[in-house]
């Protein structure tokens, strides 16, 4: 993105300068967090729905791609798990989807790609000028915030993703207060994980029942198994 960190001769491919390092969110993006971080209150839960809808999207991806490319087969026990850890605070969401390279976590989560989170975005900019209105739970719920729903829970997210067809893992890490950063990481498949640092008053989400429950409520009709994961230490 930015033209002084254009690579040295053989350093680095000139995607991977583009993307790694700390990046701001668009101005769309930054408007939707800052409803999301500071008005959602009612239907938090709704942030699994939104991540393990994403996880069975790229594991339907990956199938999809497969059907041409052989090396991209998904692994013979695909699964979407979830892994609540009450001691680190973390609840981790990990598929065996098609994954995401550098260039895509920036352009897929550091944008608004998707047309219902636009919609929702373009509607929010009508209603109001920059501060959330009383009904903007139901624009939530009439639109869905996506992967962004993630920051109504957590502080922190990490994402670590590698593209199917790549040895190469990045990771995608923000608090959602502005920037997002990407660096290469290791995933030792292809797939992607995504690691929620709970927020404090968002620790009940880390109960494997309340999570089963969650799950169970917004997450029947998935067409991939998901797994939780109950004792972690
Ligand atoms: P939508 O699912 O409607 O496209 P989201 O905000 O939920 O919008 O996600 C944005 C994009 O980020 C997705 O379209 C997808 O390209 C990418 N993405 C999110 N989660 C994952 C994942 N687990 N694996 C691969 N890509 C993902
Ligand atoms: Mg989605």
């Amino acid at each position: 993105m930015a033209q002084d960190n254009a690579p040295a001769p053989g350093a680095e491919t000139s995607t991977q300068a583009a993307t790694k390092g700390t990046h701001a969110f668009s101005a769309e993006v930054g408007r939707l967090l800052d409803l999301v971080v500071h008005s959602l209150y009612s239907d938090r839960e709704i942030f699994l729905r939104e991540l393990v809808a994403n996880a069975a999207d790229a594991m339907d991806k990956r199938r999809f791609e497969s059907l041409t490319d052989k090396a991209l087969a998904l692994p013979a026990k695909a699964a979407i798990t979830l892994t609540p850890d009450e001691k680190a605070k973390t609840l981790t969401i990990a598929d065996d989807g098609l994954g995401m390279s550098a260039e895509e976590l920036a352009s897929h989560l550091g944008t608004i790609a998707r047309s219902g989170t636009r919609a929702f975005s373009a509607k929010l900019a009508d209603d109001q000028k920059g501060n959330a209105t009383a009904d903007s739970p139901n624009l939530v719920g009439q639109f869905g915030v996506g992967f962004y729903a993630a920051f109504m829970v957590a502080d922190r997210v990490e994402v670590v993703s590698r593209r199917t067809g790549s040895e190469q893992a990045f990771s995608w890490t923000s608090d959602g207060k502005g920037t997002y950063s990407i660096a290469p990481a290791k995933r030792s498949q292809p797939g992607t994980t995504i690691t929620l640092h709970m927020k404090a008053d968002a620790t009940d989400f880390l109960n494997p029942a309340r999570v089963g429950d969650i799950v169970k409520k917004w997450a029947d009709h998935i067409s991939w198994p998901v797994e939780l994961v109950e004792d972690v230490d």
